[in-house]
């Protein structure tokens, strides 16, 4: 079974592309405003990568789906009136899970570290999307709904309208959107799940909607007196593809080696970026400790 949605794909990625080449030369040229070119290029740069790799046979994914597929519990019929709301919710709800594990388990986020490398966000950062994500395998996510009986084309197809939605929410300049921002993933919360202030991180995983987030207590607010700083804690100042995609699994593998113990090597794959054996390392908890121990510290004057 061909699982691939190319035409689709194709279709929104010429479309992405176009809307940020606009977006880059109305910026620079009509309103003589900064534009990162260099984050452009190396996004176009990782975008071709990435469609070379994902011809190669490298997945588990395609053969996991025609398992689970074969073994689903029930069929459902995709002409009847509920079908396609329901996928869109049972996909939106996978997504949610994924993309939190991409941020809170160190073996996803080697491969979604690469879409949050850039130091500003415009159009192209959303089609910045790591090389090794059929080897890390986050596609699993997607499997119970191709369990409950929604062909894998239909989920598929599903999840490539969600990225293709995505691309106009990555911008610095659309303002929020009054009602729009209680149940869609707009512009404003995004910025704030690419933003590597404390206060931002680890929030706002929603593709479409943010309904998950509020439920799920993952929700951030942009504040008006906190600008996002955007990139990665510890920023990555190249502008190479092949060091932008690889450069979290140098760090990682460096990790393993270095670990005194089993249990830390496992952790260095499994736990949270940023983890360290002793507790002194960079996880989003361990930054907010040290914060609120520095604050606590401060000498009150009198
Ligand atoms: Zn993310
Ligand atoms: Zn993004």
């Amino acid at each position: 079974m061909d699982y691939s949605s190319g035409k689709l794909f194709l279709f929104g990625a010429l479309l992405v592309l176009a809307a940020a080449t606009a977006e880059g030369l109305i910026r620079a040229y009509a309103l003589r405003a900064p534009y990162d070119w260099r984050g452009y290029f190396a996004s176009v740069g990782i975008f071709i990568g990435r469609r070379i790799i994902d011809t190669l046979p490298l997945g588990l994914a395609v053969s996991a789906y025609g398992w689970v597929w074969e073994h689903r519990l029930f069929t459902v019929p995709l002409a009847s009136w509920w079908a396609i709301p329901l996928l869109f919710l049972g996909q939106e709800f996978c997504y949610y899970w994924m993309h939190r594990a991409d941020h809170e388990i160190r073996w996803f986020w080697v491969n979604h570290s690469v879409h949050h490398s850039p130091d500003r966000i415009n159009f192209s950062t959303a089609f910045r999307l790591g090389w090794t994500g059929q080897i890390s395998g986050q596609m699993i996510f997607f499997l119970p709904l191709m369990w409950l009986g929604f062909a894998p084309q239909a989920v598929l197809a599903m999840f490539g309208l969600n990225l293709l939605y995505q691309f106009w929410i990555h911008a610095e300049w659309i303002p929020k959107l009054g009602p729009l921002e209680w149940i869609l993933n707009t512009p404003s919360h995004h910025r704030v799940h690419h933003a590597s202030n404390l206060e931002y991180l680890d929030a706002n995983y929603g593709g479409v909607l943010i309904v998950f987030d509020r439920l799920f207590g993952t929700f951030i607010e942009e504040r008006e007196d906190l600008p996002c700083r955007y990139g990665l804690v510890k920023p990555l100042r190249s502008f190479n593809p092949f060091v932008i995609a690889f450069h979290e699994w140098g760090n990682m593998i460096r990790d393993v080696i270095a670990a005194p113990t089993w249990h830390a090597r496992l952790m260095h794959v499994i736990g949270r970026p940023g983890w360290r054996p002793d507790g002194q390392g960079e996880t989003t908890a361990d930054m907010r400790r040290r914060a609120a121990a520095a604050v606590t510290a401060q000498p009150v004057s009198a």
